[in-house]
């Protein structure tokens, strides 16, 4: 393989992928270099619990990416020629009760009022209306600022901002009444794992809920990986090339410009015409020579933000949800209320528990893919502090937390009973940082910036300030969940400031 590309991309998560895939599409020579011995960073999909079960090791639903044109365009013929395929689940997501019927959502927002009016037709109306003005005008708006681009001035780039300003939480308790239906959206809300109180989460009842409403919960056919590999494909298929075991630990400077990078063994690589780093930004700075001021208040202000705590479990049989009267298996379901959500938010906050009443993600892919395994491949995600008591995660905390979860899941669904539990595997945000290095501070989600009283998710732009070395992955905006944006937008200013013009390869915004 040659150690000479027209662009390096650092790192093959599915956003270095993207990227790499939309300037191999323009005809340039691309190489990515992964630290580890497979592709696809947080979208792997490996038999973590036993042999034959394919489980996805950190990210299952594909929802965000739906709207990315990367799909909804399938501008790199992903979806038709490189074997990427996606099921939209119906119902989009249950919330469970404790021996009463759940709340539905469907993929569908006409079946979803008639759900939601059950408890309150005040509450199902505001719902319509608040997906109408996310698609009269805010979803546009929003697509701009996902990409990075300025939205058109106007009334609806104003409205935008003024919902984005508030809190999460304030949107909802303002939009709606009903306690099932306010814990539904705020559980939903909080899917990209954004604190609901803080200011600057104001879109995301409205952005979420909308994306479940179009898309249920979006899963990849095969598993998570089944999305990296289908870029991968289409990056050889254009001339480029995937280097695995390949950790890099410099950026290489001459003059004013990044003209390579050196790996962990002492390997060179050069790139003709760029450098984009998918690791993590707050490394980046101890990565290159003379760092920008840019660069070293990025590596300032990172803070993990809000980390996460997985249980994967191989189950003999589905595990079922109390719905129209009778026990169903579901997708996605989701657990807890927005006081115990707010509870062990600012617990977390403080490196302390609060699992009184957590927020729980359970997951079951293999109710629409069955060919994953056995049985059913079946998973918990919440959140967690970054350290136990002041401390690393060992095994046995993790596996404590794991029970109690457990057993706060139980009385809401049928299925978790020991003996049909074949295999459980923790992942607490000590291995999750060990799993993979853009994971740093066992945050799912690249973690944030903190500047001022303010947070921000991604770093603002993908130049560096140096010529030649681009940002993407999830330390850069707008930050995590699989959304491609971040690799699609890189791409853009590589091509852009290459002179080649983006605008053949993808449409804006
Ligand atoms: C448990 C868990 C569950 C999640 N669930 C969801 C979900 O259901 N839906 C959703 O949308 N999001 C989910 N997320 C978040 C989502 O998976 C990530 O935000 C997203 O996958 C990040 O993609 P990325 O390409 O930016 O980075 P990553 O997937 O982290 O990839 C970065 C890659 O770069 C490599 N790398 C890093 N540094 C170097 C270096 N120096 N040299 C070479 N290679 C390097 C890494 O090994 C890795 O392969 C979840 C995350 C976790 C942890």
């Amino acid at each position: 393989m040659s150690t000479t590309a027209d662009v390096i991309v650092v790192g093959a998560g599915h956003n270095g992928l993207t990227c790499a895939a939309y300037l191999a599409e323009a005809r340039l020579e691309v190489l990515v270099l992964e630290a580890r011995e497979f592709v696809g960073g947080n979208t792997a999909t490996e038999e973590l619990t036993l042999p034959g079960w394919r489980h996805d090791s950190c990210s299952s639903a594909h929802v965000v990416i739906q709207s990315n044109p990367l799909i909804a365009r399938d501008e790199l013929l992903l979806l038709e020629r490189y074997g990427l395929g996606y099921i939209v689940s119906d119902p989009a997501v249950v919330f469970p009760s404790t021996g009463e019927e759940s709340l539905v959502f469907h993929p569908d927002l006409v079946r979803t009022h008639e759900r939601v009016a059950r408890y309150s037709l005040a509450d199902a109306d505001a719902l319509i209306s608040m997906i109408d003005e996310w698609e009269s005008g805010l979803r546009v708006t929003h697509a701009y600022v996902q990409s990075g681009l300025t939205p058109p001035d106007g009334e609806w780039s104003e409205r935008y901002e003024a919902l984005r300003q508030r809190s999460a939480r304030d949107v909802i308790e303002e939009t709606f009444t009903h306690p099932v239906v306010r814990r539904a959206v705020t559980w939903l809300a909080f899917a990209t794992i954004q604190s609901p109180l803080r200011a600057g989460t104001g879109v995301l009842p409205a952005s979420i809920v909308a994306g479940r409403l179009r898309f249920g919960w979006t899963t990849p056919k095969g598993g998570s990986q089944s999305l990296p590999d289908a870029l991968v494909a289409h990056l050889r298929d254009h001339g480029g090339s995937v280097l695995v075991d390949a950790p890099v630990v410099r950026y290489v400077r001459e003059g004013d410009r990044c003209v390579g990078v050196r790996t962990a063994d002492g390997r060179e690589f050069r790139a003709r015409r760029a450098v984009v780093a998918g690791s993590h930004l707050r490394e980046l700075a101890d990565q290159v020579a003379d760092p920008t001021e840019d660069l070293l208040h990025a590596r300032e202000i990172w803070r993990p933000g809000l980390s996460v705590f997985a249980v994967h479990f191989a189950l003999r049989e589905h595990p079922t949800y109390l719905i129209d009267g009778e026990w169903r298996p579901a997708v996605g379901a989701g657990l807890g209320s927005p006081e115990g959500l707010f509870a062990q938010v600012t617990a977390a906050e403080r490196g302390e528990v609060d699992l009184t009443s957590p927020w729980l993600l359970m997951v079951n892919s293999t109710v629409v893919d069955p060919d994953r395994a056995p049985g059913a491949v079946f998973k918990f995600l919440t959140v967690a502090p970054e350290r136990f008591e002041g401390r690393p995660w060992r095994d046995a905390d993790a596996d404590a937390y794991a029970s109690r979860l457990v057993e706060f899941a139980r009385p809401h669904l049928r299925g978790l009973e020991e003996s049909n539990i074949l295999c459980r595997v923790t992942e607490s945000p000590t291995s999750l940082a060990e799993r993979n290095p853009a994971n740093l501070g066992g945050s799912c989600h690249g973690g944030q910036f903190e500047e001022s009283g303010q947070v921000f998710p991604g770093w603002r732009s993908p130049r560096t300030g140096i010529e030649g070395l681009y940002l993407t992955g999830s330390t850069s905006h707008p930050g995590g969940s699989v959304s491609g944006r971040p690799g699609r937008n890189a791409a853009r200013a590589v091509l852009d400031d290459l002179g080649l013009g983006a605008d053949t390869v993808m449409a804006r915004p």
